[in-house]
């Protein structure tokens, strides 16, 4: 549906921050452009490091930390609030070596949109990316969780998480807030990193595919006027901290729908779409290992203006229990 153009105007001008985090931290050091992989081929793990030390650990806890550095018998982790940590080896165990790392939005005590019922974003995200690593393991891809309960989780150590695993893709998975106005369909939008054509080729088949899986169903759809597969860019390059700060990784950040959206919420709220949309986001990064196909649903983003800063100093952030 297209928005009238004295609509769009309105629209162009009270453009929002969707849910996604945008962070502010370490600016970009270095960009690799990305390079579709051969068709037909899953990727080689990353390369052990020189004396066989995991790059990321999965705590007793079931918290997900990369390694900083051996220390003694055990490791110096990274904490889920960017800390640091000792573990020993009968504390946790090698994260192994995932071809994909999938990140749930928010957690903690930032729960990111919430539906006018009390339906959590941070809850949908996790849910949507335990089916979407059921789907990829279904497919002999296996996948990693940054976020594996309801926990606060830092943007930096969400990236770190993946810089550590090096996997071959990088999703984060959010549920929108702040439509423009209706929509025929579903206005699922995923954000690629702006220099990497293997983030923007992954981007526009993780749309095509969960486009595809949403239109199955009824609903008052709603969108920003510029739904799609597209990049966003702020003062320090890409706008979101999970793919500003992963440079080195193909990244991409999935707002699959708009759970403040009542009529999506009640979807949002079943397990059966929850899976639908797990397995649209693992078909989308299946097919970018394995096939050249170059997705579909890109669009010129319209102009975004960063939000003010927030005033105060930012939540605290609290540790699990590792
Ligand atoms: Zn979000």
């Amino acid at each position: 549906m297209r928005l009238r153009p004295a609509v769009a105007v309105l629209v162009v001008l009270l453009a929002g921050s969707a849910c996604g985090d945008q962070g502010q931290g370490a600016g970009v050091v270095g960009r690799a452009a990305g390079t579709p992989p051969p068709p037909g081929l899953l990727p080689a793990p990353p390369a052990p490091g020189g004396d066989g030390t995991p790059r990321a650990l999965v705590t007793s806890a079931g918290i997900v930390v990369p390694v900083v550095s051996p220390a003694g018998d055990g490791w110096t982790v990274r904490t889920p609030c960017n800390a640091t940590a000792t573990l020993t080896g009968s504390q946790a165990r090698s994260a192994g070596s995932p071809v994909v790392v999938l990140d749930p939005g928010h957690g903690g005590a930032q729960p990111g949109a919430i539906s006018p019922a009390g339906l959590t974003e941070a809850a949908v995200n996790l849910a949507v990316a335990r089916e979407a690593q059921a789907a990829l393991a279904a497919a002999g891809v296996p996948a990693l969780l940054t976020r594996t309960g309801d926990y606060d989780l830092s943007l930096a150590t969400r990236s770190e998480i993946a810089r550590a695993v090096a996997p071959r893709a990088f999703v984060s998975i959010h549920h929108n807030a702040d439509p423009d106005g209706p929509r025929a369909g579903p206005g699922s939008e995923t954000y690629y990193q702006v220099g990497s054509a293997g983030s923007k080729r992954l981007a526009g088949l993780v749309y095509e595919e969960v486009v595809r899986a949403l239109s199955a169903y009824a609903a008052a759809w709603v969108a920003d006027r510029d739904a799609g597969a597209k990049y966003r860019t702020g003062s320090q390059g890409d706008y979101y901290a999970v793919l500003r700060q992963s440079p080195d990784v193909v990244s991409v950040l999935a707002e699959l729908a708009f759970v403040t959206n009542p009529s999506e919420a009640d979807l949002l709220a079943r397990p059966d779409v929850q899976r639908a949309e797990g397995q649209a986001v693992a078909r989308g990064i299946v097919r970018y290992l394995t096939t050249r196909d170059p997705g579909s649903g890109f669009v010129d983003p319209y102009p975004r203006t960063d939000p003010p800063p927030a005033a105060g100093p930012p939540p605290a952030c609290h540790d699990p229990r590792l």
